[in-house]
């Protein structure tokens, strides 16, 4: 591998899953598990190309266009489009790594897949928005298909994306086919699809708090969450119908901090949904009358180091966005959970912190749960939204919220009990969810393999 470039996004993705592989009985089973691992490093196709689009003076503009189809051993290729000036192979390399596990983990028959291009939504019109969505689907179109790969929405591609991307496939192909998921509620889209990855975050985590024998759940609990797009928004919406108190949200412009003791609440998100959907930064909330006064604005800060006291932290962001002396500074405030809404949340640093001190075990530990069965929530959506366009129907929200409960139940007893057969010296308390998800993730699709 020494003659490629340096991909170091997904190599850290790749030695945080085979490290816990090695550090398991898994290939002592299962040896040709280990030869599964090379190939699965592998993507079985890297599709790149060239975006040209116009923007509203009649210029030309050229983006790079990326659709990594990683494995398709358990289904379609499955997995989120990413706009971001961020985006390169390595990047979407890590993120379709990790989504082969995820999707593994929801229990349902999808690959693993993710898509991208190095373009910034922010301070776009509709318009260019729409002309770039049109031009990536040129390039991407051929390449999908209900039964080959499934994109969604990731950061920088939500339902407007997607319904500009929808509308461009069908008109290139004459096809209606369900190509995309997070599709408009009244177009294909399954209900609690925009919902589910804050949602099922907060699901895993109440069977995380039940397992220490805490009954309560959220109730009075202080929830410090990171990011401010669909998946922090819905988390702590959810969190707040629950009883808990979100201490904190953040963007790339800063970290907001609650001033009062009841928290952030459902109005200020709701205005925050707002501003997001304008690509607006959270320092306008300081200039904002309904607002200022119930919270801190801190610039160019990430929300970690500035809680008082958090029982649960919830990245919701981007990658690496939890360093080392931040997870320190968690454990001294008393964090109970991590769970990951992002992917890749935490570094590999912060990752040992949280895992050194679970093994404390008692009733102060921390307790990490990562995003590949964390916030598996979403991508179970949209394997039930394809679900629901295979056969041509339309389940109620109360049907896809129970079976998005039942699919986060089951892959937090996965993990767990993955974790006890395979981890030598499994900590009876609290086994390792890091450990327990990769290695049944990963076996899954080995065998499959
Ligand atoms: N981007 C989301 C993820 O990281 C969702 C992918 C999907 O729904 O296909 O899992």
């Amino acid at each position: 591998m020494s003659n490629l470039p340096s991909e170091p996004e997904f190599e850290q993705a790749y030695k945080e899953l085979s490290s816990t592989l090695e550090n398991s009985s898994l290939f002592e089973k299962h040896p040709e598990y280990r030869r599964a691992l090379q190939v699965a490093a592998i993507p079985e196709r890297v599709i790149q190309f060239r975006v040209t689009w116009e923007n509203d003076k009649g210029e030309l503009q050229t983006n790079r266009g990326f659709r990594v189809q990683f494995n398709s051993a358990l289904g379609p290729y499955k997995g989120g489009i990413r706009f971001h000036p961020s985006v390169n192979l390595s990047i979407l390399k890590f993120l379709g790594f990790e989504q082969i596990f995820k999707n593994a983990l929801t229990g349902l028959s999808m690959g693993g897949g993710k898509g991208g291009a190095d373009f910034d939504p922010k301070g776009k019109t509709d318009n260019e928005i729409r002309k770039f969505c049109a031009s990536f689907m040129r390039g991407l179109s051929k390449h999908i298909g209900a039964d080959t790969d499934v994109p969604a929405g990731d950061i920088g591609v939500g339902g407007r994306e997607i319904g500009y991307l929808f509308g461009a496939y069908r008109a290139q192909r004459n096809r209606w086919e369900g190509i995309l998921t997070g599709k408009g509620a009244n177009w294909g889209g399954s209900l609690i699809r925009p919902e589910a990855t804050g949602y099922g975050l907060v699901y895993y985590v109440e069977h995380m708090i039940k397992h220490t024998g805490d009954n309560a759940g959220f109730k009075g609990k202080r929830v410090a969450i990171s990011g401010s797009g669909n998946v922090a928004q819905f988390a702590a919406l959810k969190v707040i119908e629950l009883g808990g108190i979100v201490v904190s949200l953040s963007d790339s412009k800063g970290a907001i901090i609650a001033n009062s003791p009841e928290g952030i609440d459902a109005n200020l998100i709701k205005t925050i949904a707002a501003l997001k959907l304008k690509h607006q930064a959270l320092n306008v909330l300081t200039s904002d009358s309904d607002h200022k006064d119930k919270i801190k604005f801190i610039e160019g800060a990430r929300p970690w180091v500035h809680v008082e006291k958090a029982d649960i932290a919830l990245p919701s962001a981007t990658q690496n966005e939890v360093s080392g002396e931040e997870a320190q500074a968690l454990i001294k405030t008393g964090v109970r959970f991590v769970a990951e809404g992002s992917n890749m949340g935490c570094t590999q640093e912060a990752i040992d912190c949280f895992e050194a001190d679970r093994k404390k075990s008692g009733s102060t530990c921390a307790w990490y749960a990562p995003g590949k069965a964390a916030n598996a929530g979403g991508v179970a959506v949209s394997g039930l939204e394809m679900a629901q366009n295979s056969q041509r129907l339309k389940w109620t929200s109360e049907e896809v919220d129970t079976k998005l409960k039942g699919i986060m139940e089951a892959a937090f007893k996965n993990c767990l009990d993955t974790a006890n057969e395979y981890v030598p010296h499994a900590e009876k308390e609290y086994p390792s969810l890091v450990a327990g998800a990769n290695i049944a993730g990963f076996s899954k699709v080995a065998a499959a393999m």
